[in-house]
């Protein structure tokens, strides 16, 4: 019999602007949200957990991160886009130091409240690694493995365009729908700068054949993005309309330099956009302009990118600080308000990564919950919507009490319940300190 877990006395987030959370009890059976009961009900068969105090929200979806990135945390720092690229096409990893990098950065991001990924795998020799590791976190994956095969810099890792077809093919063919579901794929041509116009109609008719989407950096530095536009004689957007790669299933990180023309090509074939804040400001790229985008339409997500860059795999400050962003680029203190950034936390992100039934607390819908202690003098408020206000603004990724992942209660109060997180961080730190002590990056 399928196990039935009754989440009992949270403040349930709805969605609603006039009611942002109902007092309820959250039943999942096996990895479904069963139902959602409102009154005091008498059911029988189920595990009972006291969830008084807190706040459940659907999971947070980081819709572009690079989890294996984590063992390059604090080494590539106070450097711009162009210099940081050079520094992270050397980042290297051993197959064992791959496992634990992704590990380690996946325990942060369940932490933290995260509960899908679409992890975009660069600088990897050892791809399977990287898979395997978002497969034993419990975590739900949109993985896609980053081909290269035009040199945009001195180390870019590219291939030959054959090679790179060959290689995102086998990769879809041994991953997509694997671990019951929980992990899908999508096509990655690592991004315009990187990659010939020949791969990405390769990858466009991939994309076809597999039905899987496509998940692409795009204009991100401002260099790159002019470097493009010289070499295509268009901007990078148009380059990719007119190759097929925009469409209803394509997320595209960063998307900063664009113009109107750019954003009304987005709107119009249904892309979504990644915004990664926290990257975005150290590596001084600029600033995604989602409020226009979002007024024309476009589903725009948020990502933490990889630690490399960003220093955290914590959703939460990449909420606030994209607020922040968009109030002070637009000179409005109105701009991307709590509840905006709770859809492009979870419902945007799930949407941007084309998983269905995910990002809502919702009957039928996958059980990926996150509760939140609410009872702290920086949270509670008796007023919902200051309470949401404040859970946006205030709220940090370690006051996660507990994080439900397809079902399945993979932390609580503290601890993994699925794995030795213990033992991970012991051989995680040994790998670590041997990668750290040879490299240059
Ligand atoms: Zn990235």
């Amino acid at each position: 019999m399928m196990l039935m877990i009754l989440f009992k006395d949270a403040l349930i987030f709805t969605f609603d602007e006039n009611k942002p959370f109902k007092s309820g009890n959250i039943l999942v059976k096996g990895d479904v949200i069963e139902h959602i009961y409102f009154e005091d009900k008498k059911i029988n068969g189920y595990k009972e957990i006291n969830c008084s105090g807190t706040v459940a929200l659907p999971g947070f979806v980081d819709a572009h991160t690079h989890l294996i990135q984590s063992f390059g945390r604090g080494l590539m720092e106070n450097m711009s886009l162009t210099q940081w690229l050079e520094h992270i096409w050397q980042y290297s990893l051993d197959p064992e130091s791959s496992y634990y990098s992704t590990l380690l950065g996946a325990i942060e991001a369940i932490r933290t409240g995260t509960t899908t990924v679409c992890e975009m795998i660069t600088e990897c020799t050892a791809p399977d690694k990287v898979v395997q590791a978002i497969k034993n976190s419990y975590l739900r994956g949109v993985v896609s493995l980053a081909v290269s095969d035009f040199q945009e810099g001195e180390h870019t890792p590219l291939v030959s365009t054959d090679k790179a077809a060959e290689r995102t093919k086998s990769f879809i063919e041994k991953y997509h729908n694997s671990s019951e579901g929980r992990i899908t794929t999508k096509i990655s041509p690592v991004g315009l700068p990187a990659v010939t116009i020949e791969l990405l109609k390769i990858s466009k008719s991939l994309a076809d054949r597999y039905n899987v989407g496509l998940h692409l950096h795009a204009c991100e530095g401002k260099i790159q993005t002019e470097r493009s536009k010289e070499r295509f004689k268009k901007s990078e957007i148009e380059v990719l309309y007119e190759n097929g790669i925009l469409q209803e299933n394509t997320q595209l990180a960063h998307v900063i330099w664009v113009t109107k023309e750019d954003m009304l090509l987005l709107s119009k074939t249904k892309t979504s956009v990644v915004q990664c804040p926290s990257s975005n400001i150290k590596l001084i790229d600029g600033i995604t302009p989602i409020s226009d985008m979002m007024d024309i339409g476009i589903n725009v997500a948020l990502g933490c990118d990889g630690a490399a860059s960003s220093s955290s795999y914590d959703m939460l400050i990449e909420g606030r600080l994209s607020s922040f962003l968009q109030k002070l680029d637009k000179q409005n203190a109105d701009a991307l308000s709590p509840m905006q950034v709770m859809k492009m936390l979870t419902i945007n992100g799930a949407k941007a990564a084309n998983l269905k039934n995910v990002g809502i607390i919702k009957p039928g819908w996958k059980a990926d919950i996150v509760f939140i202690d609410i009872d702290q003098p920086h949270i509670y408020s008796p007023n919902p919507n200051a309470l949401l206000a404040n859970i946006i603004f205030s709220a940090k990724g370690s006051d996660v009490k507990m994080t439900v992942i397809n079902g399945n209660i993979v932390y609580k109060d503290g601890e993994f319940l699925l794995f030795d997180a213990k033992e991970i961080f012991r051989r995680g730190e040994e790998l670590l300190e041997k990668t750290t002590n040879k490299s240059s990056f």
